[in-house]
């Protein structure tokens, strides 16, 4: 039976790939060399940074509202617990993701491909 190799991504167009390819009966297999699958968008890109981006804009969304009368005191910055936050947005993802392939039958290795 082909076997394809893949290096692991997140992008939903990339898992649709390698769902898509098991769907159609071939034996996929990712290579990993980080700890976990999904790249650099999932576990330091575009993830993270959103969620550290949204708690930004909310804090903008508070002062900017000043201006109509509402005044919110200065927020504190809890810095420990907005890191807990963004990592557990990203293990819910990617355990969703192992979740995925191993519905589809996506043996995942990890390791540096050569
Ligand atoms: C801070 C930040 C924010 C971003 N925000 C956005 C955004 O909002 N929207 C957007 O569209 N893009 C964003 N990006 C860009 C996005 O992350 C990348 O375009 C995307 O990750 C590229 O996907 P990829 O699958 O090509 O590569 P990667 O995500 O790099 O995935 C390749 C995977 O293959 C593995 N790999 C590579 N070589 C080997 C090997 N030899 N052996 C084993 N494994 C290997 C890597 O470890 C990696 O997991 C952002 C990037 C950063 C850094």
């Amino acid at each position: 039976m082909k076997q394809i190799f893949l290096f692991s991504e997140e992008v939903p167009a990339d898992t649709q790939q390698h769902s898509g390819a098991a769907d159609l009966g071939q034996t996929v297999t990712i290579i990993e060399r980080e700890k976990t699958i999904g790249g650099v968008c999932l576990n330091v890109g575009c993830i993270p940074s959103k969620t550290l981006l949204h708690a930004a804009s909310v804090i903008e969304d508070t002062e900017s509202v000043s201006k109509y009368g509402i005044v919110f005191s200065k927020p504190e910055i809890d810095i420990k617990t907005l890191n807990q936050h963004k990592e557990k947005i990203i293990n819910n993802l990617v355990s969703g993701l192992n979740k995925l392939c191993e519905l589809r039958k996506i043996k995942v290795i990890y390791g540096t491909a050569k």
